[in-house]
Order: structure tokens, then sequence, then C-alpha cells
């Protein structure tokens, strides 16, 4: 046995599970051979030395090909960057079995049926290295039955890797190693999963569909039979069912259309087939009007058609009796109106579980056969309740797990309600109220099949919850907090409603800069673990100075905001920012302005100031002109425009990198940046490049204040493409404004010329004020204030 770093990876299938997570490995640096079947009218395999070689190998690496050419068009993106799509050779199973032999790792997608798998196995039983690892991303056929008749060597290195789809997306990987798996193996994968490509590890038994999809489908099983007997309808279930009860927006019925109605309907089969002892296997049964959508082919979202269907503009859904589509109602309920108040998603379950209106009723049928499900299950599937928890939070995109459930409505509580009911108590519940314990987690951790608590594996990473369970913040107020993160590093987070960007986060974070210039502390992180990074300025302060025509405290407003940003950049101690999620606008300007970034894989980064018809200008357009021209002396002559061009069309059209490679390809992370692919590491990961750059001996650098910019020239050439882009009917008079005031700011003001930062700036905050008098900006401001949703006028 090797512990030989795993740096090629082979894909067989090149399906949708396969292709994704050849994506994943790409986009994670991992080089790929990615290998399917060769196609039947594909010819015959030629010589190395025969002239058509190119063409026979193309050929007859067709279905690989193909495969990847999906993925590179899915949307969300598979891909962190198109670019890596580079890093995937593709192949045949006939042509290269040698070359997947040689890999580190090999990952088998191909088709849910045993008799393919195990023949895949046994070719690659007889040609892989001592060291290579196989494993197999089935969703239920079990491990025992895949290695019959393998080596020991195979067996040895042999386990499952269940990744979910979309895998860039889906943070669960279930792995469930076989008896005979060495448990160096296991480790090994375990940690390259969880590091190198960002995934949360849940070790799971070799048991039918393993832990997420044997709990969540039971879950939407139930809530689909409560939905027929009881007389629910789709958008009343799924009003109750999305964010108040602590699940993804997509609820019950958009989850199931999304995953594809077959999918799902497969893996409650495979359950009703294989678990003939299970006391809820007829939950499993597909009811006869799923099968019909199912033969009907409106499997859901790929569809067009499934419980959800759009109709021309409206999204209408399934009445089950006539089969037909109908207009959705905006269902109201108390105990849902009344979870939506609180944040705590154990709170919000709690509320309304335990109402007796119709969203309570409801909830609580479903919910507590869930319940019940998943601790009858505890030392069947997994012998801890945190492995369940996590892997219902990372592969269905719960908030909280059934056992948090548990504990959040009481144990006890939920007990009594259904000894009311005449339902039984599971035994694992009577067990531990049993021994005292009134939750299922104590000051122990979490509690185990074998009736203890124990700690559970630790999440990496370094999360602002246990820092703040650790002590009192330095200092804070209510938009933002400064907590110490050990070794003289300060971490600045963001607290306001949606981390929306205003003067008091402005307030604290530069009196943080003053204490570190001062040397109080050494260094800065600027991260926050709410659901986003910022959503941007607080737009409400304002609409509320331009309406008020108070434009003197408008102009020392964003002079504020941009001071503070320089301050960061020109800081002595070095300052890392670690965005998450949205990063929008002022999010955007601030985390760009620190030292370095370290952003989550997952980042969704852009200047979308021109949605409210305004721009960045806390000084996020400077910026994106420094990056531009970062590396080109002032004195070399060459044509500058389509470098500002590109700025302008970044900024001009509100474009936003989703992830951190394509913030990477736009400018918005620099070279010397970086990011974590578990985006739960990145604080951790910011925290160390910061220190890193104290044990250098970080200095500031100089302002670039050799901006060799077009003035009137350049701005006129922007005009230009705006008056063509409003001839042809896509860009409005106001459009056309708001770009001209951006392009002059990018271009450097009116004379061309060496321009400064200063300069730029100062430009940023003339063109944000003269828009913010545009009547018509001010419609976008109030609109946006209002729906949420950019106005186009
Ligand atoms: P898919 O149908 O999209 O792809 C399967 C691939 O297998 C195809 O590219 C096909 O050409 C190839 N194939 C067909 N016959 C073959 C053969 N004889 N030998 C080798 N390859 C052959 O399926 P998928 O959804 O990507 O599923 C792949 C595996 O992943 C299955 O075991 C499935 O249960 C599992 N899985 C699927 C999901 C999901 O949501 N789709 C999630 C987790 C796990």
């Amino acid at each position: 046995m090797s512990d030989k770093r795993i740096e090629r990876v082979g894909v067989i299938g090149a399906g949708v599970m396969g292709s994704g997570i050849a994506a994943h490995l790409a986009s994670a640096g991992v080089d790929v051979l990615l290998v399917d079947i060769v196609p039947r009218d594909a010819p015959a395999a030629v010589d190395d030395n025969d002239p058509s070689y190119d063409h026979v190998r193309h050929a007859r690496n067709g279905i690989a090909a193909g495969g990847l050419k999906k993925a590179k068009k899915l949307k969300p993106a598979a891909f962190q960057r198109k670019g890596d799509m580079a890093r995937i050779q593709v192949g045949n199973l006939d042509d290269d079995m040698a070359a997947l032999g040689a890999c580190d790792w090999v990952v088998e997608a191909v088709i849910e049926r045993l008799d393919i798998k195990q023949s895949v196995f046994a070719r690659l039983d007889a040609v892989r290295s001592e060291h290579t690892i196989i494993s197999s991303n089935t969703s239920g056929i079990p491990l025992a039955k895949m290695v019959e008749g393998r080596s020991e060597g195979f067996v040895q290195h042999f386990l499952v890797t269940h990744f979910f789809n979309p895998v860039r997306y889906m943070k669960l990987l279930e792995i469930i190693p076989g008896p005979g798996t060495a448990e160096a193996v296991t480790q090994r994968m375990a940690d390259f999963c969880r590091d190198d490509l960002g995934k949360g590890v849940v070790f799971a038994k070799d048991t039918v569909n393993f832990i997420a999809n044997r709990i969540g489908v039971h879950g939407m099983m139930a809530a689909l039979q409560a939905w027929l007997s009881d007389g629910y309808r789709i958008d009343e279930i799924d009003t109750i069912f999305g964010e108040p009860m602590g699940r993804p927006r997509s609820a019950i019925f958009r989850t199931a259309d999304v995953v594809g109605l077959d999918t799902f309907g497969h893996v409650s089969r495979n359950c009703y087939d294989n678990l003939p002892d299970d006391e809820e296997r007829d939950i499993f049964l597909l009811p006869p009007v799923v099968d019909k959508l199912i033969a009907q082919g409106r499997t859901g979202q790929k569809a067009g058609a499934g419980f959800y269907k759009k109709v021309g503009r409206k999204i209408m859904v399934l009445d089950p009796e006539t089969m037909e589509y109908i207009a959705q109602d905006k269902p109201r309920f108390d105990s849902v109106g009344a979870a939506r108040k609180l944040s705590d998603p154990g709170a919000r379950i709690k509320t309304i579980a335990l109402a007796g209106d119709r969203a309570g009723k409801y909830a609580w049928k479903v919910l507590s056969a869930s319940l019940v499900y998943a601790a009858n299950r505890l030392g069947e599937i997994a012998d801890d309740v945190v492995s369940i928890d996590r892997a219902m939070c990372w592969g269905f995109n719960w908030a909280i797990g059934p056992f948090q459930i548990w504990d959040a409505i009481g144990v006890q509580t939920v007990a009594d309600k259904l000894t009311s009911e005449g339902r039984a108590v599971p035994a694992v519940v009577e067990r531990l109220l049993a021994s005292g314990s009134t939750s299922f987690y104590g000051e122990a951790g979490g509690y185990t099949a074998a009736g203890a608590f124990e700690t559970p594996p630790a999440l990496p990473g370094l999360h602002l919850a246990d820092v703040r369970k650790g002590g009192d913040p330095v200092a804070g107020n209510e938009s933002a907090e400064l907590l110490d993160l050990g070794d003289g590093v300060l971490c600045l987070s963001f607290r306001s409603k949606m981390n929306a960007l205003d003067d008091k986060i402005i307030g604290l974070g530069t009196q943080a800069l003053e204490w570190l210039d001062a040397g109080r502390w050494q260094a800065m992180v600027v991260a926050n673990d709410g659901p986003n990074f910022s959503v941007g300025a607080v737009l409400m302060n304002i609409a509320g100075l331009a309406q008020a025509g108070r434009w003197r405290d408008l102009d020392v407003a964003v002079k504020a905001f941009q001071d503070f940003n320089q301050a960061m950049k020109f800081s002595r101690a070095p300052i890392v920012s670690a965005p998450h999620q949205m990063a929008l606008g002022g999010g955007c300007e601030v985390a760009m302005h620190a030292t370095r970034q370290q952003a989550a894989a997952e980042t969704y980064m852009g200047l979308v100031e021109v949605g409210v018809g305004l721009l960045p200008a806390a000084g996020g357009t400077k910026e994106m002109v420094v990056r531009a021209l970062a590396n080109i002396p002032a004195n070399v002559k060459m044509d500058r425009f389509p470098l500002l061009q590109r700025v302008f069309e970044t900024i001009g059209m509100a474009k936003v990198a989703t992830g951190a490679g394509q913030m990477q390809e736009m400018g918005f992370l620099r070279p010397v940046d970086g990011w974590s692919v578990d985006g739960d590491q990145r604080i951790a990961d910011a925290r160390q490049v910061a220190l890193n750059l104290v044990h250098s001996g970080y200095k500031p650098p100089l302002p670039a204040d050799n901006l060799v910019l077009p003035g009137a020239d350049g701005t006129a050439t922007i005009d230009m493409g705006l008056n063509a882009f409003k001839w042809g009917g896509y860009a409005s008079e106001h459009d056309c404004v708001v770009g001209h005031q951006i392009g002059r700011v990018i271009c450097g003001g009116d004379r061309a010329g060496v321009k400064t930062e200063q300069q730029l700036l100062d430009l940023e905050r003339e063109a944000f004020l003269s828009l913010a008098g545009e009547p018509k900006t001010q419609e976008r401001v109030g609109h946006m204030l209002k729906t949420g949703k950019p106005l186009r006028n």
C-alpha cells in the first residue's frame, strides 16, 4: 500500500454523474481521463502508426466526448472555468484500459446495473497498479456484490464514493468502505475528497441507498402520500415545507421536479424492492399519479413538466384528480407567517409543527414520520446521529438534520405527542430518555447507536460561531463586530440585514484599521458567516439623501466608504477578505480592496450598481482600471483602450462571476489571490494567508498613480457603442446616461494623460452624485427597494 498523492483520476461513464465528477476534479486542478463505451457504429481500433489513427480515435471516444460537451453547457456551470476542460482527456473503455490502470484513483459512474459494474471491475482488476484506488458512485448497489470475485488487492483498494448531483454544488459525499477495504485507503480518500475537492464527507454503512437518499426519499414519499390522502394542494405544501420548515426553497415538489421524477422514482423503487423488512416499506411504493407522470414523460424540469409546468409566463401546478395544470394560489397560514419572523430554523420548525392550524397538521404528519424513521435507522445506516444530520444538511439542503430537529422541538415533547396519537416511540428515543438525557446532543457530542455521546469528527475550518462561544467580541455595534481569531489576527464580521454595508460597518472597520496601523493587532480578516458576504451598500440611505437633495451629505458618505477601502488597501498590516456566496456591489468593492482575497469557491461576485442606475463609487471602478493596467509601465506606448473596454463591459453590463474560477477570469481575483475549494474553510485559510504575509515582512504597496488613460476620446468611443446598443433596442436612454458616466471614470475624465488613484476616486464620486440626482435612477432605486428586482427604464 502506498500513500501516493492523487494526481490523475480515471472516471468511467460520461453521463450526468461521471461528467460532473470529471468537471469538479478538473476545476480542482486534477488531471482526468474520462472514458465511456465505444459507440456501436465506430470503426475498429487501428495501430498507433496508422495514418487514420486520430480520426478513428476521435470516433471511438465519441460518447465520452459527447458527455463532456454536455457538461460544458450545463447551467449552473459544472466547471469553475471553461478552460479547466483542458485537464480532461477523453477515451474509451476498450483502448484506454492500461491508462486507467495507471491512474491513482478510478471512479466508476456507469449505469446502475450490477452486471455492467461487475464487468468493468473485472477488467480494472486485471490492469490496476498496486496503489490504484477504485470506487463506485452507485446509489444503492451493495458493495459486497460489486467486489464478488475480485482479487484481494482490489478489495483492499475498493470503496463506494457516493457523490450527489450536481457534483460541484452538493457538498455531501458518502463514503462506504467494505469489510475488506484497507483503513488507509478509506482515510486517504476521505482526506483527498475533503481537502482537495471540498466535500463534506460522511461515512455510511453498506445499506440500501445509504444515508441521505434513504431518509430524504422516505420523507418526500411521506409528503406525497399525505398530499394525496389529506387533500392539500402542491402550492400549499411547498409554502409550508420550504424555508419556514428549514428546507430548501424548492421544498418538496419543486425539488422532485429538479431532481427528475424518474431518478426520484428509481431510488424509491430500489428501497421498496430491496428493503423487505423495513417497517415503512410501503411508503416507498410510488403513488399511481407519479407512475403516470413518469410514464407520460412528465419527469420534471428537464421535460418541461412534472408537478409544475410553465405555461406562458405562469407557473402552474398539477391537479392530481384531472392530471391537468391549474393556477397557483397564494396560500397563507398563521403558523408559517409566525415562523417566517424567526431566524433560528429549529424554532421555526417547532412553531409550525406544533401549531394546530392546517399547515401545522400537515407539517407534523410528514415531519414526525421522518423523525421516527430516522431514529429507527440509527445503528442500521450509520452509528451516530451526527453523520445522519450532516448527510441531510449536505445532501438534501436541510437547515438542520432530523436529530437536531428532535432536540429543537424537545425529544420528550415529540415522544409524548407520538404516544398521545397511539404511535410507537422509537426504541432509541426510549433508551435515551430512560438514561436521563433529554436531547440527542450533549456536552460530550452526539448520541450513538451504542448509547453514548461522542465528539463528532471536527468540521475542518475556523467557524465564527465557535469563536463567539470562546469569548466576547473585541468590539461591536448593530451592524458589525470585531472578533479575535488568535495570534494577533482580528476579524471584521458584518451582521447587518443581508450584510448590507452601512456607516456603522465603515465606522467599526475604520477603528480596526487604526488599531492595526498602531500595531495593536498583526493582521485582519474580513469575513462573516451570514448566508451571503454582502449584497452591497444600504440603498435606503442613498435614496433618502438623494431624495432630500442632501448632496453634500451623500458626497461625505461615499467619500467615507472610499477612504475606508483605500485605508484597507494601504494598511500597514495585511488584510485578507474571505467572501462567500453573494458579494455584490459594495460587498465586491470591500473584498477587492483587501491586501489579498481568499474567496470561497462558490462566490458570486459582481459590480452590479447599474441595475439601480448608479456606478461602483467606493473604489470599485477605479480598482478595476488599476487591475486592467497593472504591469504596464506608464512609458510603454500601446493602445490601452481594449483593456479599458473590458472593464466597461464588466461594470456596464453588471456581469456577475459565478464562482472563484470566473472571478479570476474577470479580474475580481488577481493571480496572487486564492480560493478555498471547501468554502467552509475560507476563514481558516484567510487567517493563514494573513499570518504568512505578516511572517514574510509584508509592506503595503504604493498607489497605482501611473494610469495612462485616454480621456474624452475614450469616452466618446464608449458612447458610440452605447448609442449603437440603443438604436438596436438593447439599451434605454437612461442606460446610455449611466454608461456614459461609467465610461468617463474609466477613461480618466475629459483630459487624456497619466492619472492617479485619487483622481479616479474623485471622478467616481462626481459621477455617482450626478446619477443619484437623475429621476430615472431614483425610480430604479425605489423599485429595487420595493421589489428587490432591477427596473429597466
Ligand atoms: P447516466 O445514464 O447519465 O450515465 C451512465 C453512463 O454509463 C452513460 O454515459 C453510458 O454511456 C454509460 N454506460 C452504459 N452502458 C455501459 C457499459 N456497458 N459499460 C460502461 N459504461 C456504460 O447515469 P448517471 O445518472 O450518471 O449515473 C451513474 C451512476 O451514478 C449510477 O450508478 C447512478 O446510480 C449513480 N448516481 C446517480 C445520481 C444522479 O442523480 N443521477 C446521483 C448519485 C449517484
